[in-house]
């Protein structure tokens, strides 16, 4: 069994991750979507929330599953049994890093990277820039499902909404 994983925070799930994720699932026999669960960092959306939008999003691909990840990713690969991390890469400025993490998860176990260019019509999206845009009332219904939208929509309104910290 050909197993790959896709790794990120995915806060929230874009077309962009979608589109990497579905291109892996061509390319694999199983793909596990393995979301940061990282406590210390600032999110919009808990583990939990991140997991189940993603398995909303993925539920049309049979061979793909979403699960969580905390510490390094090549021990997470170890675990289970995966061989093969899939990246997209959205530009030249994604490369230095994804190159230097690349070269150093293989160095820590027996695990391939493979990168995959993006779709041209997704080169500029990143969860980031959606959030930003979007508290800013743009509009980004293009850039994600629809159910992930309304999520985001609504936690927007809630953050607003709540007393500005001192
Ligand atoms: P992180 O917060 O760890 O950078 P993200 O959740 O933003 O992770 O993204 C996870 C991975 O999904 C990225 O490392 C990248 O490989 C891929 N990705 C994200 N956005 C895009 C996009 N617009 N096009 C192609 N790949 C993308």
């Amino acid at each position: 069994m050909r197993r790959a994983v896709c790794p990120g925070s995915f806060d929230p799930v874009t077309h962009g991750h979608l589109d990497i994720i579905e291109r892996a699932a061509n390319l694999f026999d199983e793909v596990v979507v393995a979301v940061g669960v990282n406590a210390s960092k600032r999110r919009l959306f808990t583990a939990e929330e991140r997991m189940g939008m993603l398995e909303q999003a993925c539920a049309g691909f049979p061979n793909v599953r979403v699960a969580g990840f905390s510490g390094l990713l090549t021990t997470f690969c170890q675990e289970h049994d995966i061989h093969a991390i899939v990246k997209g890469l959205r530009a030249v400025s994604d490369f230095d890093y994804e190159l230097q993490m690349a070269q150093m998860n293989s160095s820590l176990t027996d695990v391939e990277t493979v990168f995959v260019p993006t779709s041209p019509e997704y080169s500029f999206l990143a969860s980031s820039l959606v959030k930003e845009v979007a508290s800013f009332g743009g509009d980004v219904s293009a850039f994600v499902p629809g159910f992930v939208l309304a999520r985001l929509t609504a936690r927007l309104d809630e953050v607003a909404a709540r007393p500005q910290d001192a």
